[in-house]
């Protein structure tokens, strides 16, 4: 298994580049996991869009699901085909779907059901609902014999201890240092850490920091909560499981 950060910036897109994306592939599989502003054209550096199997947007957040309007425009008026699976909460299509005329058939969406597992070739897909304003979530996914844990966006109020232990990566959001934190619909690099320290995580990326934010502190913060160094979550790189 293979995670592509495409974008990594918190909330909205500062200095660091795009916002939320990554591209999570397995033996047969692609998954492009949020899809928020900037992510499609860094999407594009890595496979021919018209190989993503799914999409799956873990929130309505637009740093979460904005590119899924470009993606509309190339799968349905460019590639002229149908049914792209996206997996999103339960409403997407409509909410969404106010800025389209008519999504044409593009995509094949389907509504998150945490208690319903979803499979999309090797892949398996396992949800859990995060501690955020909106309908947010977390996704483990199972391919290659590994398993990769995305928080999306939660406050500490939802951790990864949600899912079974010993992820082989967690890739967790970390908005702000601790002490700077000004809201709890986040986490802190340290919440980041401890949390996955506590869920036996064999490594641990962060992600998307408020753009103003310090990444370096977030690392050291974040790495000695987990007791090991992290990986600072940016566009381009990438880690193999
Ligand atoms: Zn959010």
């Amino acid at each position: 298994m293979e995670l592509t950060v495409l974008g990594a910036s918190g909330s909205y897109n500062g200095r660091h580049g795009p916002c939320s994306g990554y591209l999570v592939r397995t033996a047969e599989t692609n998954l492009w996991v949020d899809c928020g502003n900037g992510t499609l054209n860094v999407l594009h550096e890595y496979i021919d869009p018209a190989e993503v199997d799914a999409i799956v947007i873990t929130h309505e957040h637009p740093d979460h699901c904005a590119d899924i309007y470009g993606m509309h425009v190339l799968w349905h008026y460019g590639l002229e085909r149908t049914g792209l699976p996206v997996l999103a909460p339960e409403g997407a299509e409509h909410r969404l779907g106010a800025l389209v005329r008519n999504w044409g058939g593009a995509f094949d969406w389907r509504a998150i059901d945490p208690s319903r597992p979803v499979e999309i070739k090797d892949a398996r897909l396992v949800f859990s609902r995060t501690d955020h304003p909106i309908p947010t979530y977390a996704v483990d996914i199972t391919g290659d014999g590994r398993r990769l844990v995305y928080t999306a966006d939660t406050g500490p109020g939802w951790n990864v201890g949600a899912f079974a232990p010993g992820a082989d990566l967690v890739l967790s959001e970390a908005s702000h240092l601790h002490a700077e934190r000004r809201t709890t619909i986040h986490l802190s690099a340290r919440e980041a850490g401890e949390a996955a320290r506590a869920a036996g995580a064999g490594s641990l990326v962060l992600t998307h920091v408020w753009p103003t934010v310090d990444l370096a502190a977030i690392g050291e913060e974040g790495s000695a909560a987990f007791g090991a160094d992290v990986v600072l979550a940016a566009p381009h790189v990438v880690a193999t499981l």
